[in-house]
């Protein structure tokens, strides 16, 4: 193992002792802080195509890729040059835009559910728009989320898990009163049992579900054969609508994002990450007659400064219109089978029992031998074990997410040569842990 690698450099440990100083924990958002797989966060002073470079000069492989939305890689020549001349005719307006318009009618044509949409600025603001919306259009106040998947931070989506069927919510979270989410019911991912006997009980009352269809916040984990048609049968019978959160997976498993790859029609999706191309964009969108009661044609009051955003819309267009081409996502499906293939190997030579879900071009490599199916399987995980091995691929120049229960990301930058070199560090860091 290569000594220098082994943990944060000097400038990126002084500067996190600055960060640390000014800025909670050090950092803007909870997971860049490491403290999963122990050491010190990397400073990051650029990145570009497959790679990043912290702020000592070392430069990685980069599986994180922004949590997802570098899927062109780092820096794309395109994307940055529509960035420049975009800001050079202003930064933003806080008036309507014809650019919005172009960005509205390119995600409607690849996700026909989408009728009408609006955009935010963060996958956050989409997803409590949308349950907000769902709220206001059915009269209805109860939402059903599952347990081990994430729609951001708001107050109601917060509510994580009770054991039993559909516990009540409680807060995981100081700073969310118990009002906020006794309306948030949980249930175990990809339970068909759970799900029918709730909604036997109080379909009624339920204004919507909420999911990520296939799940990225537990690590990578796929609904079982009849899970989403199940959701889309019990909602239709009730009148709930039914919420895909597609902020991860939307534009990244194909263009039509899970809706189309299962065939099912929700009847709002979020979306983010990918569509603002690096820049902060979040959209919600979905039937036309529940769209249509936002503000100002309807009751449901939602806005935002800066949504719409004309550089970030440049941005996310500008992605959006290079993913026309579809041959984009077959090869990062045949790389990411290549890198699941070769971790595999390389496991088993090591003799450490790991279960990978993949699909398109994410993927987790779970350290347990059970199969990965909802978060109690996925908790089984060896994290202590994730965590060396986390750190030994740091030190072989590989930045993965630090933390067990997250997906890694694929671009179409990385290719056989950064592959091949993930495919050597991972067979050095599974014999650490032998
Ligand atoms: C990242 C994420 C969010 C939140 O998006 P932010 O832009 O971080 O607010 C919501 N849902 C899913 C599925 C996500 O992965």
């Amino acid at each position: 193992m290569s000594e220098s690698k082994q943990m944060a450099g000097i400038r990126s440990t002084q500067l996190f002792e600055q960060a640390q100083e000014h800025i909670p924990g050090g950092v803007n958002s909870p997971v860049r802080a490491f403290r999963a797989v122990g050491g010190g966060p990397l400073f990051i002073s650029s990145a570009k195509a497959a790679e990043i470079t912290d702020a000592d000069g070392r430069t990685y492989i980069d599986y994180v890729a922004s949590w997802g939305p570098m899927i062109l890689g780092h820096a794309h020549p395109e994307v940055i040059a529509a960035i420049q001349k975009a800001a050079a005719l202003g930064t933003s307006y806080g008036a309507p835009t014809e650019l919005e318009v172009e960005f509205a009618k390119e995600i409607k044509s690849a996700l026909p559910s989408i009728e009408k949409i609006r955009l935010v600025s963060s996958g956050t603001e989409a997803v409590m728009s949308a349950i907000r919306l769902a709220r206001g259009f059915t009269g209805r106040d109860k939402i059903v989320k599952f347990v081990g998947c994430y729609h951001g931070h708001s107050d109601a989506l917060l509510a994580k898990a009770g054991s039993g069927i559909a516990t009540f919510g409680l807060p995981d979270c100081p700073g969310v009163p118990a009002e906020t989410v006794k309306h948030t019911l949980t249930l175990p991912f990809n339970d068909i049992t759970a799900l029918e006997v709730l909604f036997k009980e109080m379909g009624s009352e339920i204004a919507a579900i909420v999911l990520e269809p296939i799940a990225g916040n537990m690590g990578c984990v796929l609904p079982k054969s009849g899970f989403l048609e199940k959701l889309r049968e019990v909602t239709s019978a009730s009148g709930s609508l039914l919420i895909f959160d597609e902020v991860i997976t939307g534009f990244r498993l194909g263009r039509g994002g899970v809706q189309a790859l299962y065939n099912i029609k929700p009847d709002l999706t979020c979306l983010g990450k990918i569509i603002g191309g690096g820049l902060p964009v979040g959209a919600f969108g979905g039937r036309r007659d529940i769209m249509d009661h936002l503000a100002p044609i309807g009751p449901v009051y939602q806005a935002g400064t800066l949504s719409g955003n004309p550089l970030a819309v440049t941005a996310g267009l500008t992605v959006l219109r290079i993913l026309r081409d579809e041959s984009i996502y077959k090869k990062l499906e045949s790389q990411t089978a290549k890198l699941v293939a070769a971790t595999n190997d390389a496991a088993k030579s090591a003799g450490i029992p790991i279960s990978i879900n993949s699909i398109g071009s994410i993927f987790t490599c779970f350290f347990t031998d059970k199969k990965v199916v909802d978060w109690d399987s996925a908790k089984t995980s060896d994290t202590t074990r994730f965590a060396k091995f986390f750190r030994a691929m740091l030190a072989e120049g590989v930045y993965m997410a630090p933390s067990q229960f997250e997906v890694g990301f694929l671009s179409i930058a990385h290719s056989d040569e950064i592959l091949e070199k993930t495919a050597i560090a991972a067979k050095k860091a599974f014999e650490t842990l032998a």
